[in-house]
């Protein structure tokens, strides 16, 4: 649902939004909000082979498969991108980048930063954001108080988080602190509104630039 009917459609080529975090910091969060306020932007939603987590549904958050289907994707040649992240698979399909670009809208992918990283290789016109958390302490915080993971689980992603941030601060487009989330939502609509008005992305077919016609058979005023 579209909560602020300010935010325009975007008329022009469709953005690819890459969001990447070390797990926990919050990149969930902002990508639902920022599918609730724009339309025309729609979630990529990726296959992997854990568990559903808490209130996750198959087909919204994840399309949630086996390994052996997971692998038979993956030679098939269906995936765009995929990776092996916390003892798990992930993929994003190539079917969802098509469909998004297809729709002209804003495709939000929620994806670590070696497939955002591939996603910027095969469309340089990706822009890709990284969200980090105040600090290492409120990132475990947040994590418990998700209380969705079990000791061991939090305690592996923490020890990722950190070379998950070395990368991505160095690569990515742009770096946002989800300190308040309201602060840091904001900062990330304007990234998008930023980048929606860039040369290339704005649709100028309806300016109608063909120079008029003053050809004298077409002149009413003429004597
Ligand atoms: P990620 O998708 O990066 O793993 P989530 O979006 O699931 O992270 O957020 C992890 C937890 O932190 C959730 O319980 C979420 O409600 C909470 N959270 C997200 N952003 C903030 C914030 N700015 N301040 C406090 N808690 C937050
Ligand atoms: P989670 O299990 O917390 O949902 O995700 C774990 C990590 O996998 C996160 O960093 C998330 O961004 C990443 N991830 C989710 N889907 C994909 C995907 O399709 N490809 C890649 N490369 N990473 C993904």
């Amino acid at each position: 649902m579209n909560t602020n009917p300010l935010i325009p459609i975007t008329p022009g080529p469709g953005l690819l939004l890459v969001l990447s975090a070390p797990s926990g910091a919050g990149k969930t969060t902002l990508a639902h909000r920022l599918t609730q306020e724009f339309q025309h932007a729609n979630f990529s939603v990726s296959y992997t082979t854990r568990e559903p987590r808490g209130p996750e549904q198959n087909g919204k958050d994840y399309h949630f498969v086996d390994p052996r289907l997971f692998l038979q994707m993956v030679n098939r040649g269906d995936f765009i991108e995929w990776a092996e992240v916390h003892d798990n698979f992930y993929g994003t399909a190539r079917r969802s980048i098509d469909r998004v670009i297809a729709s002209r809208g804003i495709a939000v992918f929620d994806i670590d930063v070696k497939g955002g990283l591939k996603i910027k290789s095969r469309f340089p016109d990706a822009v890709l954001v990284f969200i980090l958390p105040p600090s290492m302490d409120e990132l475990e915080r947040r994590l418990r108080g998700r209380g969705t993971d079990k000791d061991e689980t939090i305690h592996r992603r923490l020890l990722a988080a950190r070379t998950e941030i070395e990368k991505g601060s160095e690569s990515y487009d742009y770096l946002i602190i989800n300190d308040a989330l309201d602060r840091a939502f904001d900062e990330l609509r304007a990234i998008v509104i930023a980048e929606q008005a860039r040369r290339g992305r704005v649709d100028l077919s309806l300016l109608n630039l063909q120079p008029p016609d003053f050809s004298p058979e077409t002149r009413s005023d003429e004597k």
